[in-house]
């Protein structure tokens, strides 16, 4: 049935970069044999998921979406990845997204861009777009996306579901194919939130293999599934809800504020001060770290590998120009600058001491209230080709989810209605480190 409907809608969406059908069925084939022996299985047995296609999966072509990995094929599979299979679920395959999750459209892919499934002249956001819009489209029931910067949240908000960013090491990132390390987390995207809290089960916990896991004790999040906020606190961060943020996004989260207070939630405006300095730290530390992962690629150890070439440097070059797009190429100019002696100072350890005040901000605000909520995304899906001329514009798009990554902390975008277009408007919630069960109890309440 789930490759029946992707083959109804596929070449409309554009979801995915590879099918996994033979595999898929085979597991399938495999499970009901089991489930027919009438054996206990865990609740996600059977459940057909799609992977962000810069999580790698065993045998099969991982390409982040980029010419550089094209024809690439991991020997291993990623923690996560262990942990899906090990729950019995179905892989049908990896989804599409901006190449090397740089971007907020989808549209960086070095292949093709995805469709946003509510309107298909739209973005589905980015950079997670394939995962967000197969899950909206029926193409997936979960999905895994990757977030360093709103990139599992923003095309949440986009495609009308829900989409989890964990705290920061609570899910691991081995495997992940690293853009900016200190930033990334894996997380999942769901068509409600006691579907997030049953995957969440499964993926967060401390794995060896990655040395910024955290050391905490997985626990059942479908005990926070119960619909109360009598008593918490809420912050409402002033500055996101600014200009530059639709109005109605604006009134759309205020009006769902309004909802928890009537159901005993205290809500009161706190200020984060240093909220319009993240985009810029954002845009410095992310492109930094990115220049110095993306250093592997040099044709010769794995990967895309230019012909034709005259000696070693014109070789890394040559690859490098042929294999990577300009997003790419834009960042680690960026961050090669921004590490470069001489301006090391002024831009790196700049932002580094900006990321601090930010982290402070989410400090101090979390010493008084459970969580804060603000709009995922300052606009709707924007139509395709709207702002690929203009990476600043395209930036902008992460203005509310950008803080988030960069104090570490936990967040969920939720579906909350539509705007005029009828297209679908995201509630960000924000909780502490490991907060993720206060995050779900107050999504499930308004769910
Ligand atoms: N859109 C942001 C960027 O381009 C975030 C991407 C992400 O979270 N992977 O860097």
């Amino acid at each position: 049935a789930q490759f029946e409907r992707i083959e109804e809608v596929e070449d409309k969406v554009k979801s995915y970069v590879t099918l996994n059908k033979e595999g898929a069925l085979k597991k399938a084939r495999e499970l009901d044999e089991v489930i027919g022996r009438g054996e206990e299985l865990g609740d996600l047995t059977g459940i057909p998921i799609a992977i962000k296609d810069n999580i790698c999966t065993k045998g099969i072509r991982t390409t982040c979406s980029s010419r550089i990995l094209e024809n690439f094929i991991p020997p291993y599979n990623a923690t996560v990845v262990e942990k899906l299979e090990k729950a019995n679920t179905v892989m049908i395959g990896k989804t599409n997204l901006d190449e090397f999750a740089m971007g907020s459209s989808t549209e960086n892919s070095a292949f093709f861009p995805t469709h946003n499934p509510w309107d298909l002249e739209r973005v589905p956001g980015g950079s997670s777009g394939g995962s967000a819009a197969a899950v909206a489209s029926g193409e997936a029931v979960i999905s895994l996306g990757s977030d360093t910067g709103g990139s599992i949240r923003q095309p949440a908000a986009f495609c009308g579901i829900v989409g989890m960013k964990p705290t920061y090491g609570f899910v691991s990132r081995y495997g992940l194919v690293a853009f900016a390390s200190s930033l990334d987390q894996i997380g999942p995207f769901t068509r409600d939130v006691t579907d997030c809290a049953l995957v969440m089960n499964y993926l967060a916990g401390h794995d060896d293999r990655d040395s910024t896991s955290a050391l905490k004790e997985p626990e059942d999040f479908t005990k926070a599934l119960v619909a109360d906020v009598k008593g918490l606190n809420i912050g409402v961060p002033k500055e996101y809800f600014g200009e530059g943020i639709d109005t109605e996004i604006i009134n759309k989260i205020n009006e769902c504020i309004k909802l928890l207070v009537k159901l005993g939630a205290d809500a009161e405006e706190v200020s984060m001060p240093h909220t319009e300095a993240a985009l810029p730290a954002y845009y410095i530390i992310a492109p930094a770290e990115a220049s110095s992962n993306l250093a592997r690629y040099d044709g010769v150890r794995y990967g895309y590998r230019a012909e034709n070439t005259r000696g070693l440097l014109d070789m890394y070059n040559t690859t490098r120009s042929e294999g990577f797009g300009p997003e790419v190429k834009r960042r680690i100019m960026l961050g090669t600058y921004a590490l470069s002696s001489g301006y090391y100072d002024a831009y790196y350890l700049k932002a580094q001491k900006v990321r601090t005040l930010i982290k402070d901000d989410f400090d101090r605000a979390f010493s008084k209230y459970d969580v804060l909520i603000s709009p995922t995304t300052p606009t709707t899906a924007f139509k395709l080709g709207e702002n690929v001329d203009n990476p600043l514009a395209m930036y902008m798009s992460d203005i509310c989810t950008v803080p988030i990554n960069l104090a570490g902390v936990p967040a969920i975008s939720i579906p909350v209605g539509f705007d005029s277009n009828g297209l679908p408007i995201g509630l960000q919630i924000i909780g502490k480190h490991f907060a993720e069960a206060t995050i779900l109890r107050v999504a499930y309440t308004l769910e």
